[in-house]
C-alpha cells in the first residue's frame, strides 16, 4: 500500500535523493505533489516521482482525472493536472487531461492539413514590352 514514508519507487528514490538532507522537506513534497495543483518544479525527479505513482494507484489515477483503464499516461496530462488541477474534482481535471491529449506533442492523432501551396502565376506586366522588337 501507498504509506507514505516506505515507499521503494523509483520515484520516490530520486525524491529521496533530492531532499536527503530534509527529511521534513522530502516528506512535505511527497504528500502535496500528489495533490492536483500543486505543481512544484515538474522537472525530472518531480515528473518521475508522479509518473511512478500515478502508475501504480488506480484511485490517484482517477483523481487525477486519468480514464479507467486507460495505461498510458502522457507527460502532457500530468502536468496539465499538477499545474490546474483541483484537488477535489475529478471531471475537471480529466478535462485537462483531455485537453492535454488534444494539443500535437508528439504527433499523436490529428491530421495535419495538406496545404495546398498556391502557385500564382505572374503575368508579366511590368516586363519588357519591347523586348523582341527590332528583329523585323
Ligand atoms: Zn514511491
Amino acid at each position: 500500500m501507498m504509506t507514505s514514508t516506505d515507499c521503494q519507487c523509483s520515484g520516490c528514490e530520486g525524491m529521496r535523493e533530492r531532499y536527503a538532507k530534509d527529511p521534513v522537506l522530502l516528506d512535505f513534497y511527497r504528500r502535496r505533489l500528489l495533490e492536483p495543483g500543486w505543481p512544484g518544479e515538474l522537472d525530472d525527479v518531480e515528473l518521475g516521482y508522479l509518473k511512478s505513482h500515478l502508475q501504480r494507484s488506480n484511485r490517484l489515477r482517477t483523481h487525477w482525472g486519468f480514464p479507467r483503464g486507460e495505461r498510458r499516461l502522457t507527460e502532457g496530462g500530468i502536468k496539465a493536472v499538477a499545474l490546474w488541477g483541483l484537488p477535489d474534482d475529478a471531471s475537471h481535471n480529466a478535462e485537462l487531461v483531455r485537453a492535454a491529449r488534444r494539443t500535437p506533442d508528439s504527433g499523436a492523432e490529428g491530421e495535419t492539413p495538406a496545404t495546398n501551396e498556391k502557385v500564382w502565376a505572374v503575368s508579366g506586366t511590368s516586363g519588357h514590352p519591347g523586348l523582341g522588337r527590332g528583329g523585323f
